[in-house]
């Protein structure tokens, strides 16, 4: 090779390179054009090694010539690969930001009280029970008189609640307690009875912090034979261990009187907050006031037709919004019926 055929390499060479780059469609392609025309085996690197076969004279023009094809390549490659990239931002389009919020529906769930009702439900199932309902609108018979509470009775008083009218003769309630649900139970089934009343009851209050007209109820009677009070504490205490999930809850019984238990007993169990200390949740006395319970008193039994010489139970109950106000700390019983979800997704 001599001068002039290294001049004309590198012309004719400038042309096809130039045109392979104007023809490349994407960056991959433009790789390979540059490899071809610029890399090891191009005509720059051919012409470099006859260089030093040339005379003194020659070296200089050889030198520059390929140096104006390499930069003259370089260049329109460099551009090229430019457009290229552009061009393929531009067909993407503006682009999805995957950082952003989507738009979620919200998802309702269970009330609170729904909640505290179903997980009773289950431990009393787990330790034998059955779940019994009943009529939310009572006649007397099964609300008051056969709970050993006859008209006259000062229990009524306690007890006043809101009265329907249904052109029946007979005047019909909102029930004010779910031990109706006892009569009812006990009335269509011969005992052995175990069984649980959960459910919305009714008093004649007014609204505030504390007291609410409507509210929910759990009860549990047992009717078996040979039932004392050790087998009512010994279930209650059960119960409550589960109920808080700590097996030192300790259980504390204090004479009461219900007019369809006797002997009656109010029913505390330990703080689970403090351990028995004294601390707000428990008004610093370190037992926590659950409900009440007793043995059935035996006029009871024989007033739905139960023999009470052969069949002993015993019952107790508690409010379903009581159990959730000490567990989450409630202060407020109108918070359960206010309808607010701020309040009630936190559950
Ligand atoms: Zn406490």
């Amino acid at each position: 090779m001599n001068l002039d055929d290294a001049l004309a390499l590198l012309d004719g060479a400038r042309a096809e390179a130039e045109a392979a780059v104007a023809a490349a469609a994407d960056v991959d392609a433009l790789d390979v054009v540059e490899r071809k025309w610029l890399g090891k085996n191009s005509p720059a690197t051919a012409v470099n090694e006859a260089i030093k076969t040339f005379s003194a004279d020659d070296r200089p023009r050889a030198g520059q010539a390929v140096g104006a094809y390499r930069s003259a390549v370089g260049e329109a490659a460099g551009a090229r690969r430019e457009a290229l990239t552009a061009a393929a931002a531009a067909t993407r389009g503006p682009g999805i930001d995957l950082t952003l919020g989507g738009h979620a529906r919200p998802r309702g769930h269970l009330h609170l009280v729904t909640q505290i009702r179903r997980e009773l439900e289950d431990i009393f199932i787990g330790l034998g029970y059955r779940v019994a309902e009943g009529p939310e609108v009572e006649d007397d018979w099964h609300n008051f008189e056969a709970l050993n509470i006859p008209p006259a009775h000062p229990a009524r008083s306690m007890q006043d609640t809101i009265y329907v009218d249904l052109g029946a003769a007979e005047q019909m309630m909102l029930r004010t307690h779910t031990s109706p649900v006892q009569i009812r139970t006990m009335e269509s089934q011969e005992p052995p009875i175990y069984v649980v009343a959960p459910g919305r009851t009714y008093r004649n209050e007014t609204l505030d912090a504390r007291h609410s007209p409507a509210f929910h109820q759990m009860e549990c009677l047992a009717v078996d034979r040979g039932l004392t009070m050790a087998d009512l504490f010994g279930t209650i205490e059960a119960f409550a261990r589960r109920l808080f999930d700590d097996e030192s809850v300790r259980t504390r019984f204090r004479s009461d009187f219900f007019p369809y238990t006797e002997p009656s007993a109010e029913l505390a169990v330990s703080c689970v907050f403090c351990g028995g200390d004294g601390c707000r949740v428990c008004s610093h006395t370190g037992w926590i006031e659950l409900g009440g319970c007793g043995m059935v008193d035996p006029q009871v039994l024989a007033g739905v037709g139960i023999d009470p010489e052969e069949w002993q139970g015993f019952a107790f109950g508690f409010g379903l919004e009581r159990i959730a106000m000490i567990r989450y700390g409630i202060n407020e019983i109108r918070t359960f019926f206010d309808n607010d979800v701020r309040f009630l997704e936190q559950y």
